[in-house]
């Protein structure tokens, strides 16, 4: 290598350094500017200090690009609130609020349907509320990482793989993608209101059923009676 070289690759390594440095410096002040703690933002990443990320970088963009994303990371970070209904952790720019508290929908908002609205995704309340009566469950909740169903009884906490838990391959799919525990009561609660509805629109079925035949009988009667008439 000629000195040129050399020189021109002293000052590029150089300037890897002091970029890092500056990119470093980057990310904390945008950590206190939305007041995240460097734990939450390495949380996220997963990871157990966010500047090895940009120290262990071997060129300039590549660790301005981890710089950039960091930076968008810890905007997201500060959005970030739990919803005081549902409790589900959001990142809306604007999410509603009501007496200092936010939430995630209108709807939270007004408390309706609080309990259930993990629920919503769920088609098949009669199989989930019938198996979990089945097992005894008090809670359910279904954990992603060992593809597992953690069961909450009176008796203790059981795992069960799902795909030897016996529930229909529709139901497995509906309960993967809620990530939140389930109750007993709150399916319980679904159940009831849903039977309640169904109750109901049989009554209402009924009504109409016995109204069309009073109808047509009273019409065959009063044509009846005008022919005699005649
Ligand atoms: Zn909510």
């Amino acid at each position: 290598m000629d000195e040129y070289k050399k020189s021109h690759e002293r000052q590029k390594s150089k300037n890897l350094e002091e970029d890092k440095k500056q990119y470093i410096r980057d990310v904390e002040f945008k950590l206190s500017l939305k007041s995240v703690s460097a734990e939450k933002l390495n949380k996220k990443l997963g990871v157990s200090d966010w500047k090895d990320r940009i120290n262990e970088c071997s060129d300039s963009m590549e660790a301005w690009s981890r710089k950039f994303n960091m930076e968008n990371v810890i905007d997201k970070l500060s959005r970030e609130y739990t919803c005081a209904n549902c409790g589900s952790v959001k990142d809306n720019y604007y999410p509603w609020e009501k007496d200092g508290k936010k939430y995630c929908s209108l709807e939270c908002q007004d408390g309706k349907d609080q309990k259930n609205k993990k629920l919503r995704g769920i088609f098949n309340i009669k199989e989930l509320f019938d198996w979990m009566r089945k097992m005894g469950a008090t809670e359910i909740k279904f954990d992603a990482t060992t593809n597992q169903i953690i069961i909450k009884s009176n008796s203790g906490e059981q795992k069960i793989n799902i795909v030897d838990s016996g529930l229909s391959q529709k139901l497995q799919q509906e309960l993967k993608s809620t990530q939140e525990p389930i109750t007993f009561n709150q399916v319980d609660d679904e159940f009831n209101k849903k039977k309640n509805k169904n109750d109901r629109a049989a009554i209402i079925g009924a009504i109409l059923i016995v109204g069309i035949i009073l109808a047509v009988v009273i019409g065959v009667v009063i044509h009846k009676n005008k022919k005699r008439n005649y």
